[in-house]
Parts: structure tokens; C-alpha cells; sequence
């Protein structure tokens, strides 16, 4: 009974204002202002045919009729989600990420790859060139590293930010880094071209607000016991803050399973989708922990709708400082590209919903 009134009330609490397709920019203007009059936070939200605007931060109901008669609105509806700025009750078209040549979300899967730290100028430009010849879209890597163990590599913080860069402007790949600490923040965001966050900092709030005022998109991992509402009210943080742009990953949850390195939950992707209007990313290497899973999760991730997938790839695995064991050899990267984009192929001609 108790769980059903807060159902209700967030029902009632979390107001849309969709305007009409003919609705002028001062009408759009004049419903902010009505908003934020009443004390409220007004996000407007774009959308294919018509803009409408979130009503975020009231403490109580609002009122549908305030808003109903003002010029150029078709109509006020609740959004019944928790997760108001993040569910496709808000937004019906799928969010479009783009970073300079590179779209997420759109009609390619989108192939991030890179080893899982940066480790030397050398090293980080000999896994970029595989990465780019064998059609990769960008490059990962870190720099700030988030290991179980304060005893081994920890990253090579700013100086492998500028490997990332030099990687950036030799190879026209895009960067995606972590960030761990909001003290590193500014620099991070200086560097990166997409702002990951990672699994331990799913639900580190202070992060999370501080990549919500960021100009750059953020690729949110999901936290290894997650539920797929705490994920999602996880990306709300980011998205209140104003920032539109965040990617989900999908990177394995922590279970009795022995046999893997986590469990690589891919059931989220038909979910996320339907909930939400944010693109979905598979990283199935720290899902398996093992370079031989790597390959069948991806394709079937990827033939579960992932909008991209993010792969760590190291020439030499055996002397990579972290997370080796889960690393594909350049040649078996270049297999799994082909693969991927063939099975993604296969989706885009048919009905995938
Ligand atoms: C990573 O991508 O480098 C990483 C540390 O991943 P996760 O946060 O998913 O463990
Ligand atoms: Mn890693």
C-alpha cells in the first residue's frame, strides 16, 4: 500500500509540458518563465516533431491547468518513472550522441577500443594504429586507473591524458578516459572528448552532479549490483544538471558465477531501450575477465541491439599493468569488427524492436 501512494505521488510530482508542433520560440520562452516563476526548473527537451519542457525540482504536485492554458501548449502529462529526464515518457526519440564524426545511437554500432590503462606514449599509439586500421570509431584508455589494490598501477594521470590527446590528433579518434575524483575533474574534461564513469562511481552523487555540468558526454557504467532503476537514477543526476548527453554501459554485475569475471546482463539492453531514450553500450571484457568470452558476448550483443560496444585490445597482453587476461590480440579485434558490423547489418535491415 505504502509503496503504491509513492508511486502515484512521483506520478503526480513529475510534470511534462508538451508544446505543439506550431509552437513559437516565445511561446516555448513564455512557458520557462511561467515555470521558473513558480520557483520550479524549467529543461526544455527537444524532439523530433516538438519541444517540450520538463518541470524539475518542485517539492510538491503541480498544477496541470497553470500550464494548459498558456499559448502554444498542447498539453501537461505526468511522467510516472522515477526517472523522469532519462524514460522515453519523456522523450519518444532515441538520444543521438555525437562526438566530432562519430554518432551514438544512430544507425552504426559504434566500436570503442583501447587497452584498459594507458601505459606509454609507445604502447598507447601502437593500440591505436590496430584500432583505427581495423575500423574502430574511438579510443579508450585510462589514465586514472580504479584498482581493487592501492599496490599496483593506479594510472598515469595527466601525462597519460596527453598520450590520449597525441592519440586524438594522430589518428582522428575520439577519446573516452575515466574520471575517478571530482579534484581531477576540470582536467579530465580538458582532454577527454567523452567522460566515463565507472562502475565503483555509479553512485558517487558529487561525480555525478559535476559530470551533469559538463560540456562533454559521459558514458555511465553501470554499478556491478545495480538495479537498472538505481542506473537510471543514476544518469537522472547528470541529466538534471543539464546535460543531455549520456551513454549507458552495460559492463557485467556481480554474481555467484565463477566461470567469468562478472555476469554480463543482457537483458538490460532490451530494457534499457524500451525505458529509456539514451544509447546503450555493451563492454563485455570486464563482463568476462577472459579474452575467450570476448568475442560470443559481443556478437550477441550486439545482436541484442547494443548501440556500440567498448573493447579493451593490447599487443601485449602479458606485460599490460592491468586487466591483460581480458585484452583481445589486435588480430582478434579486427575479426570481432568485421563480425560486429556484419550482425548490426543484419539488424538495420529488419525489424530489430
Ligand atoms: C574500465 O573501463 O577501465 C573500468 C575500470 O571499468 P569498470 O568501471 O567497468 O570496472
Ligand atoms: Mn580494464
Amino acid at each position: 500500500m505504502h509503496k503504491i501512494n509513492i508511486l502515484i505521488n512521483a506520478g503526480r510530482f513529475f510534470m511534462l509540458i508538451v508544446m505543439r508542433k506550431d509552437a513559437t520560440p516565445q511561446q516555448i520562452e513564455n512557458v520557462i518563465a511561467a515555470i521558473e516563476a513558480k520557483g520550479y526548473k524549467a529543461r526544455p527537451i527537444p524532439g523530433g516533431e516538438r519541444v517540450s519542457i520538463a518541470v524539475l525540482f518542485n517539492q510538491g504536485p503541480v498544477d496541470a491547468d497553470l500550464f494548459e492554458g498558456l499559448a502554444g501548449v498542447k498539453e501537461a502529462i505526468p511522467v510516472t518513472r522515477p526517472y523522469k529526464l532519462v524514460s522515453r515518457e519523456t522523450k519518444a526519440d532515441t538520444t543521438l550522441i555525437q562526438i566530432n564524426q562519430v554518432c551514438i545511437g544512430g544507425s552504426s554500432l559504434v566500436i570503442i577500443a583501447g587497452p584498459c590503462a594507458v601505459e606509454s606514449e609507445k604502447q598507447a599509439m601502437t593500440i591505436a594504429e590496430h584500432v583505427k586500421k581495423s575500423g574502430g570509431d574511438m579510443f579508450r584508455g585510462g589514465a586514472f586507473k580504479p584498482r581493487t589494490s592501492p599496490y599496483t598501477f593506479q594510472g598515469l594521470g595527466e601525462q597519460g591524458l596527453k598520450i590520449l590527446a597525441k592519440v586524438r590528433e594522430t589518428f582522428g579518434l575520439p577519446v573516452v578516459t575515466e574520471v575517478m575524483d571530482l579534484s581531477h575533474f576540470d582536467m579530465v574534461e580538458d582532454y577527454a572528448d567523452v567522460i566515463q564513469i565507472g562502475t565503483r562511481n555509479m553512485q558517487n552523487f558529487s561525480l555525478l552532479r559535476r559530470a551533469g555540468e559538463s560540456r562533454r558526454p559521459v558514458l555511465l557504467k553501470r554499478g556491478m549490483s545495480a538495479t537498472l532503476e538505481e542506473w537510471f537514477m543514476a544518469a537522472e543526476y547528470i541529466m538534471a544538471e543539464g546535460n543531455p548527453n549520456v551513454v549507458l554501459c552495460e559492463r557485467g554485475v556481480r554474481t555467484f558465477a565463477r566461470h567469468s569475471r562478472n555476469t554480463l546482463d543482457l537483458s538490460a539492453v532490451p530494457v534499457v531501450r524500451r525505458e529509456t531514450h539514451l544509447p546503450i553500450i555493451i563492454d563485455p571484457s570486464h563482463a568476462a575477465g577472459y579474452r575467450d568470452q570476448v568475442m560470443p558476448l559481443s556478437r550477441a550483443a550486439a545482436a541484442a541491439g547494443a548501440h556500440g560496444l567498448m573493447i579493451e585490445v593490447h599487443h601485449e597482453p602479458e606485460k599490460a599493468t592491468s586487466d591483460g587476461a581480458q585484452s583481445l590480440l589486435p588480430d582478434q579485434f579486427d575479426v570481432l569488427c568485421r563480425q560486429m558490423r556484419a550482425i548490426f547489418q543484419i539488424l538495420q535491415s529488419g525489424d530489430n524492436s
